[in-house]
């Protein structure tokens, strides 16, 4: 019998279910492969054994399952975070060998990479990896880079670079690069920095680190008007900036002046404890030694977070020899400030710790992220 056209038909019809077929049977089994290799990577993962987990996460991100690229990156990310830096750098760059990542994805872990040798204190590498993405348009690139920059002291130039990551309008971390830019010009140029404050209060009118760094600029050019005024806004903008506030003070050049001011601020607040920190400090400073140690003491029983007994233990590390008539009552601080259970601060963002209060986190660079425990 001579093959008619419906057998033709059914015989290509027959060929392609063979192989659809076959082809579902390939892809179940790269699938099964695939979600073998992932499942191990985990395992290990969660074993603790990193280096097998990468070595089986290389396999499933070989083969191409986006699971494996997840948890690559959250692998990453929890190397980076547990300080296995060197690790977490040859897990982005193996993922970055793996052909046909999309943009997007190779950008992410590029990204990841930049933050990885930053952290691991690459700075040329984290520089170069950072900048290459800004001048692609990756705006998140553009915030590494400024952290980059202000690691290396670079503050003029991440302050431009702010500028156009913040665009028009107030910006707090402009006015934070400018305030950190006027300090670091003090005290040899007043000039350049109250320039630099002027700036920074220009960048966010109630930012209240432009604001001090204004008056520190003001005192040490001996402005004690602009720098008083500059003080109290701060003071007023932000009551919690209380602690950071001394230097400010000090650079006033009068202790009366200062003291003054922080009475002034007390009577809102009489039981402030960084307020009575700052009284005792400026009674210091004017030289009523019994009534400094006075004020500190009962900064120290009012201090509900534990954060002026962490600056009053450094303030003793730090201060000279007292006179012996003061031993008594500076050892009874002292006794004070170590019995005094006080943690250290921590990031809201990266939970980094620091013994201090600062406007920027060391580790991951966030400003204003510092918190009491
Ligand atoms: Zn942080």
């Amino acid at each position: 019998m001579e093959p008619t056209a419906a057998h033709w038909l059914i015989l290509g019809i027959a060929l392609g279910a063979l192989a659809l077929a076959i082809r579902l049977a390939i892809r179940l089994q790269r699938r099964r492969v695939e979600a073998r290799a992932y499942l191990k990577g985990v395992r290990y993962v969660i074993s603790d054994d990193p280096d097998a987990a990468i070595e089986a996460l290389s396999d499933a991100a070989r083969l191409g399952s986006p699971e494996a690229v997840e948890t690559y990156l959250a692998l990453g990310a929890l190397f980076r975070r547990t300080g296995d830096l060197a690790r977490a750098v040859r897990l982005h760059r193996n993922m970055l060998l793996r052909a046909g990542l999309e943009p997007a994805r190779r950008t992410e872990i590029e990204r990841e990479l930049a933050e990885d040798y930053r952290r691991g204190g690459m700075v040329g590498e984290a520089e170069a990896a950072y900048r290459a993405l800004w001048e692609r348009g990756d705006r998140a690139a553009g915030a590494g880079l400024r952290d980059v920059l202000v690691d290396a002291g670079r503050l003029a130039e991440a302050a431009e670079l702010q500028r156009a990551l913040g665009g028009p309008g107030e910006d707090p971390v402009r006015a934070h690069l400018l305030a950190g830019l006027a300090r670091s010009g003090l005290p040899d140029d007043p000039g350049a920095a109250r320039e630099a404050a002027q700036a920074a209060v220009a960048a966010c009118p109630g930012s209240a680190d432009a604001l001090l760094a204004l008056a520190e600029a003001e005192g040490a050019r001996g402005a004690r008007d602009e720098a008083a005024a500059a003080i109290s806004g701060a003071v007023a903008a932000d009551p919690g900036c209380a602690l950071l506030a001394w230097p400010a003070l000090d650079r006033l050049g009068d202790p009366a002046r200062a003291l003054a001011l922080v009475e002034g601020w007390r009577v809102a607040a009489p039981g402030d404890a960084a307020l009575l920190y700052l009284r005792g400090r400026a009674l210091h400073r004017a030289g009523r030694n019994a009534e400094a140690l006075e004020a500190l003491r009962a900064a120290m029983d009012a201090d509900a977070t534990g954060e002026v007994t962490l600056v009053m233990r450094e303030l003793l590390r730090d201060a000279g020899d007292p006179r012996p008539e003061e031993l008594a009552a500076r050892h009874d601080l002292m006794v004070k400030a170590l019995q005094r259970r006080a943690r250290p601060l921590r990031c809201a963002r990266c939970g980094a710790e620091s013994p201090r209060r600062a406007w920027r986190c060391l580790r991951c660079g966030a400003f204003e992220s510092l918190r009491p425990v």
